[in-house]
């Protein structure tokens, strides 16, 4: 679904991606983890064209992101992408913010787009709320909301860049409990995070990265197993 081969980029002298190999097949559950300014957060913005790059290729269900000829709000919008700090319109009703995109880029009528982003409300446990706005929602419940209107989208993968760090403690197992459904479903997914426990749970491989590289990429088990890296067990040593 995804092939990521040889990603290399720069900010002027600065190389914040070294080289970056790695496949993610339909189904997938891809942790990546590492330390901070490793990154990752990067990386993943790449595959849905988030974050140009200036060497390597990757493709996406067989499209070249980045190529003149791939129309990229066309790919984008096939990618769910789900950032630490929710992104809802803050002037929108969480109906609006579910219908928006639907409307505007997938071209569905108003009535269509309700009944998909109400029926991925429900999903998430929030269809009472409705007729609310963000701001009087909690983080865990707007995060749910963002997952919600990414999934109304029909997206052929999804991206999470640490969709649990900016939530308060008793917030964070509400919103995993949504992506391990997911996962569980099969959605394909990338999900920079370090919460040990999802990827315990619910990965099938696991990506740590240091310096812009990628200096593992191995299943859940070979990384909570041997954890092969240095780098890598120094870093398992510090968060678990
Ligand atoms: P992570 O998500 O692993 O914390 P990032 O992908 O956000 O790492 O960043 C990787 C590195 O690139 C960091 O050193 C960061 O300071 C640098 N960086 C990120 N964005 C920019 C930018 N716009 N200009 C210059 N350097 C940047
Ligand atoms: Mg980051």
């Amino acid at each position: 679904m995804i092939e990521m081969e040889n990603v290399s980029k720069w900010y002027g002298n600065f190389q914040v991606l070294t080289d970056c190999t790695t496949q993610v097949a339909k189904g997938d559950v891809v942790v990546v983890c590492g330390p901070s300014g490793s990154g990752k957060s990067t990386l993943i913005k790449t595959v849905n064209g988030l974050e140009p790059f200036q060497k390597g290729r990757i493709t996406v269900d067989g499209t070249v992101v980045g190529a003149p000829e791939t129309n990229m709000s066309k790919l984008r919008s096939r990618i769910g992408m789900v950032f630490q700090n929710f992104e809802l319109f803050p002037h929108l009703s969480i109906r609006q913010n579910l219908t928006l995109g639907q409307v505007k880029v997938l071209g569905r009528s108003e009535e269509e787009a309700a009944e998909r982003g109400l029926k991925y409300l429900d999903r998430v446990g929030l269809l009472a709320h409705k007729d609310k706005f963000p701001g009087q929602l909690s983080g865990g419940q707007q995060q749910r909301v963002a997952i919600a209107r990414a999934l109304s989208m029909d997206p052929m993968a999804m991206l999470f860049d640490e969709p649990t760090s900016a939530l308060d403690p008793e917030m964070i197992n509400e919103v995993l409990d949504v992506m391990v459904g997911l996962a569980q479903e099969g959605m394909t997914m990338m999900v920079v995070t370090h919460e040990m426990g999802f990827a315990r749970k619910v990965a099938n491989r696991v990506i740590f990265m240091d310096k812009g590289a990628i200096i593992e990429d191995c299943t859940k088990d070979e990384f909570f197993g041997s954890a092969r890296s240095e780098r890598a067990q120094d870093f398992l040593a510090k968060i678990l």
